[in-house]
Formats: structure tokens, C-alpha cells, sequence
């Protein structure tokens, strides 16, 4: 059986091209990456979480829901941690249980581009969708991002290769340029490559601006900003020729010495290039949804992420509610991990603390977070195993069609899942 354009729920790339063929028991994928693949693979895998366990023990799925549910209503405060490989209307519910109990809300915008979502937050943000930047951009931009192992399809699909509508020849009708501290693969395209000293973003972004403004660059300039005067004048001389310039901005800037002041000032920098000509940005968020989790957290609380519901009301502060520094200062008492393998990213002090307070993990494959969990529950493939909405990482809402069933009939969906466990919360 053959399935078209189906939705890759692995980076922020959100692949909608995907064709996967399902032939005597193997998943055969066309046009989707090797991260893209392995997520496919999991479909038929033998290491797959098929049935719900308690302390490693194979259990009704009824009795680990309520396990489930007690873990969360007799917490003073639960953290709900809604990963980001699960579609928004799994991640609403898992907002709406956090407002409930009057627990703290996270997902992994808060360890990734959190940073860029305060510094557009301060500054505002001239943006398009990816495919604008495909038709239009004759400049890209790379800026601490290396898209060629990342999002692997990126350039293929939509910022390097493509034809687009007013860029016919490809590649030849777009200048790159990469500004980076390492001379990554995605540099060795480059016509520019800008290497950049780490963490000094915010100097050279005020040089290009003091250039724009009409200001010569003195003999200090390398020394303050890492770059000589010819590359910045090269730099800005590309900037200032094109048409349209479409840049993607990365972790390179969210988690480097400034984090969103490094958004906030290269956002200025923009607002004043597009006195001069069109330029427009967009984050490469890392995860298929994690846009998705913004958007409903916004909508829902009015806030991106990490909000904390203990007084009754959404409040907002990350770096205090966020995930690693609430489970580092012990700040919480339960967990709901949804999705997202915690155990082997977090800083050791944050896993302990997961170590030892009740958690309840929804996961597909066992990973280091179900080993510490006292609750597993089988997560479904969202985006294959069910039908969902997922964003892109320039904000736009993707339908994913369902074209498996999950490989158990006592749930069909991860929103499926969180509304039984709130159902048992609220009895
Ligand atoms: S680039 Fe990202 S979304 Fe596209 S196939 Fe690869 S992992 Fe999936």
C-alpha cells in the first residue's frame, strides 16, 4: 500500500511530501531524510511500547491511567511536559490538565529557541513562510544555524536548490551566506562564510548597523567584534544588493552569551536593512511541533511556554518555571513527560529530581526516560497513527492524515491518552 504526501513529525521542517509504502510488514519512505526515515521505521519496530507498565510490570491499561492520575492529583504541584513530537490538540489537553491542578506547563521551546521567542517577544519580528522564501529570496541567510544536519531537507526542499517563482534557475539565482563559528557543511556552500567569535553576536550586528547608519569602521573593529572591516563591508554590501533577503536564524544565537538580546539586536538590524530592501526572518525551531506548542500555549494561557498555574492563574517566567530549573531546585513534585526523552538530555541535577518524585511517562520506544518512569503509557504516532495539526517552523498549521492504525485498540491518540487520565483526575 502506498501513502502520498504525508507529514514528517520529526524536525521543524514538517515535510509534507513525504510517500511512504508499506510492503509484507517493512515502511519503505521517499523524499524524507534519514532522521525522517528512522521515525517511519518505528511503525513496525520490535522495540515499540505496546503495553502500559507499572514500576516494569505489564498492567491493565485502565489501572495505569489511574496510577497515572493519582501520581498527578496527589502533587502539590506537577510539571506536565508536553514534547513536541505530538500534535497541539494533545499538547491543549496537556495544558488544560497543568490549569487544573494548579501545576507548571513546559515544553522544549524552553531549552532551545525560548530565547528567540523573547527576543520577538521585545522586538517584533518581519517574517514569511518558508515557501515566500523559496520564491522570493535571492539572499539567504544563515546565522548560527546549520541547516545540512539539522533539517536535513531544508536546502533540498525550499532555501538553496529549489526553483522558485521568481527564482527559476535554483541555486544560481540565490547568493548564501553562513555566519557561523564553525565552518560547518551547510558553510561549505557558501558564497560568504562569516566566522564569527562565540558570543560575540551582538558587537558585529552593531557594526553592520553603525555601517548602515553610514559610520566608517575603525582599527577596532576585528579586535571588538571577531571579524575584519573587509568582511563586515562584503557582508553588507551582498545584504544591501539583494532583492529579497530571507533569513534563518538558529541556536548559534538563542544559546549563545546574550540569547534574546542577540535576537532582539539582530531584529533591530533587520527593521533598518528593510529601509533599504526586503528582508525577512524565520527561526529553525529543531522539533516538528514546537512552534505548535507555542502557538496553543498562547492561545490558551497567553504565554509561549513555561507558565506556572500554582496561584490559579497563568504566570510566565522562564528561567523560573522552566523544566530544568524547577526539577534542578526540586521546585516539583510529579511529572507527566509526554513525548519527549528528558533522562537523556537534561543536566544531571534535573534528572535526579525525576529520579526520585513519581513521573509518568507517554513515549513510543523505551528511551532513559521510561526507565526512570513509575508509569509508562504507549504513546501513538501522531501524524501517522492519527490525525493532528502540527506547525512548521515558520508558523503555519500543517493537517497530518492518519494512515495506520496504532498497534493497540485502548487509545487512538495522544490527546486520547491525556483526556483519560484528566477524566480520572477530575472523578
Ligand atoms: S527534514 Fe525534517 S521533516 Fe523533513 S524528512 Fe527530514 S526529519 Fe522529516
Amino acid at each position: 500500500m502506498i501513502y502520498e504526501d504525508i507529514i514528517c513529525p520529526v524536525c521543524g521542517m514538517a515535510c509534507d511530501d513525504i510517500r511512504v509504502e508499506l510492503k509484507e510488514g517493512k515502511v519503505i519512505t521517499h523524499n524524507a531524510c534519514l532522521m525522517g526515515d528512522a521515525k517511519f521505521q518505528e511503525l513496525t519496530s520490535d522495540h515499540r511500547i505496546i503495553a502500559p507498565t507499572i514500576d516494569g510490570d505489564v498492567v491493565d491499561w485502565k489501572d495505569a491511567i489511574k496510577r497515572s492520575a493519582d501520581i498527578l492529583k496527589d502533587a502539590r504541584r506537577p510539571l506536565i511536559y508536553m514534547g513536541s513530537e505530538t500534535s497541539i490538540e494533545a499538547m491543549k489537553v496537556g495544558i488544560d490538565i497543568a490549569d487544573y491542578l494548579g501545576g507548571i506547563v513546559d515544553n522544549n521551546a524552553s531549552m532551545c529557541h525560548g530565547p528567540t521567542v523573547l527576543g520577538i517577544q521585545q522586538r517584533g519580528v518581519p517574517s514569511c513562510t518558508i515557501g515566500q522564501m523559496k520564491n522570493r529570496a535571492d539572499t539567504v541567510v544563515f546565522w548560527g544555524t546549520n541547516p545540512l544536519e539539522s533539517h536535513p531537507c531544508h536546502e533540498s526542499k525550499r532555501s538553496i536548490f529549489p526553483m522558485g517563482f521568481f527564482r527559476k534557475r535554483g541555486r544560481n539565482d540565490r547568493k548564501i551566506i553562513v555566519a557561523d563559528p564553525r565552518f560547518t557543511n551547510t558553510a561549505k556552500q557558501a558564497d560568504l562564510y562569516v566566522k564569527i567569535k562565540p558570543g560575540y553576536d551582538i558587537p558585529l550586528f552593531s557594526a553592520m548597523r553603525a555601517m548602515l547608519r553610514g559610520h566608517e569602521l575603525n582599527e577596532f573593529t576585528e579586535e571588538v567584534t571577531g571579524v575584519d572591516v573587509e568582511t563586515i563591508k562584503k557582508l553588507m554590501d551582498m545584504l544591501l544588493d539583494s532583492e529579497f533577503i530571507g533569513a534563518f536564524i538558529g541556536l548559534g544565537l538563542a544559546s549563545s552569551r546574550g540569547k534574546d538580546k542577540n535576537v532582539y539586536i539582530l531584529l533591530e538590524l533587520i527593521a533598518e536593512l528593510n529601509a533599504y530592501t526586503k528582508c525577512a526572518v524565520i527561526a529553525n525551531r529543531g522539533h516538528c511541533n514546537v512552534a505548535g506548542f507555542n502557538q496553543v500555549c498562547t492561545w490558551r494561557t497567553g504565554f509561549p511556554y513555561a507558565v506556572d498555574f500554582s496561584r490559579g492563574y497563568g504566570r510566565y517566567n522562564p528561567g523560573e518555571f522552566s523544566t530544568t530549573d524547577v526539577l534542578a531546585r526540586k521546585d516539583v513534585d510529579a511529572m507527566l513527560l509526554c513525548c519527549a526523552d528528558l533522562g537523556a538530555h537534561l543536566p544531571r541535577k534535573s534528572v535526579e529530581h525525576m529520579v526520585d518524585m513519581p513521573l509518568t511517562t507517554i513515549d513510543v520506544a523505551p528511551c532513559p526516560s521510561t526507565m526512570l518512569s513509575d508509569v509508562v503509557l504507549p504513546g501513538v504516532i501522531d501524524s501517522m497513527e492519527n490525525e493532528g495539526t502540527f506547525y512548521r517552523l515558520d508558523n503555519i498549521p500543517l493537517r497530518a492524515r492518519k494512515f495506520v492504525d496504532p498497534p493497540f485498540d485502548f487509545t487512538t491518540s495522544n490527546e486520547d491518552t491525556l483526556k483519560q487520565i484528566f477524566e480520572e483526575i477530575k472523578k
